[in-house]
């Protein structure tokens, strides 16, 4: 398993903010081990494939009062997944939102929660109905800093400058983001949580000093953004290849969570 506690951690964060109860985390790190020592067959065995593990909690009690519920089910949801990138890693084209907002401050943008995908998607299939694959989210206030790209965390290479935006309760606190600044830093890159105006990156592209834009997650670990619209300017990044930064991390990734480099930074956890 793949940083398993933090993930845990960060559920019951999320269960915090909307007032559902927390769960034991290492009673559940023991029961998910055992599940997946269960199930063993279904872990895939060819390159790139993966169990993917979803815990998740509902309110299950029935009624119908605005309150938090006083009963909840915790379930975990296995499932095979195939190889993220079966053709190799392709840059994808991304649509700059600048109506439609994902979360505003003090709302629940940071947890992980089942509104904050209902709020998303229908700028999603606009963007879909354009041909962008995912849509770039902005802040809600101005609509000018970049927050996270569809549902997943927004990294951009200027100059020598590694940037992603800060965790400032609207943007959801990625584990995977979180591994991408701890390499940036082993690797001693001039890494840096600051907010990022879209005007800067559209400038960025105009002096040539835009060199790359990826975004992390879970699933896809890494990936490469070869195209953004931004209202009706098109910029092209790293002639819409994948960039050596970006698969740089992508390969490291790969490779500690399949345990063929030294785990260093105890991110993997032994089930059987
Ligand atoms: C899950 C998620 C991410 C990525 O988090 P990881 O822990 O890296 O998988 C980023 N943004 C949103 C909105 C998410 O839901």
């Amino acid at each position: 398993m793949f940083r398993p506690k933090d993930n845990l951690e960060r559920l019951n964060k999320s269960a915090i903010r909307m007032c559902m109860p927390r769960i034991p985390v290492d009673k559940v790190l023991h029961a998910m081990k055992a599940l997946i020592y269960l199930d063993r067959e279904w872990i895939p065995q060819n390159d790139g494939a993966t169990l993917y593990l979803r815990p998740t909690m509902i309110a299950s009690e029935p009624g119908l009062g605005l309150r938090p519920a006083s009963e909840y089910t915790f379930f975990i949801i296995k499932s095979p997944v195939g190889a993220y990138y079966a053709e190799g890693v392709n840059p994808v084209k991304i649509y700059v939102e600048d109506r439609y907002v994902r979360a505003v401050e003090g709302g629940v943008g940071e947890a992980k929660t089942g509104g904050n995908y209902a709020a998303s998607v229908k700028a999603l299939t606009e963007a879909q109905d354009k041909g962008y694959s995912q849509v770039l989210w902005l802040d809600a206030r101005e609509h000018k800093y970049v927050e996270e790209v569809g549902t997943s965390n927004a990294f951009i290479l200027i100059g020598d400058e590694l940037i992603t935006p800060p965790l400032g309760g609207t943007i959801l606190p990625g584990i995977t983001r979180d591994s991408v600044i701890q390499l940036a830093k082993d690797w001693s890159l001039n890494i840096k949580e600051r907010p990022i105006d879209i005007a800067e990156i559209m400038e960025a592209s105009e002096n040539g000093t835009l060199k790359e834009i990826f975004s992390t997650g879970t699933a896809a670990v890494i990936s490469p953004i070869g195209e953004l619209c931004y209202q009706d300017k098109i910029i092209i990044i790293n002639e819409g290849k994948t960039g050596k930064l970006a698969k740089r991390f992508y390969d490291e990734l790969l490779a500690l969570q399949h345990g063929t480099l030294e785990d260093t930074h105890n991110w993997l956890v032994r089930v059987g």
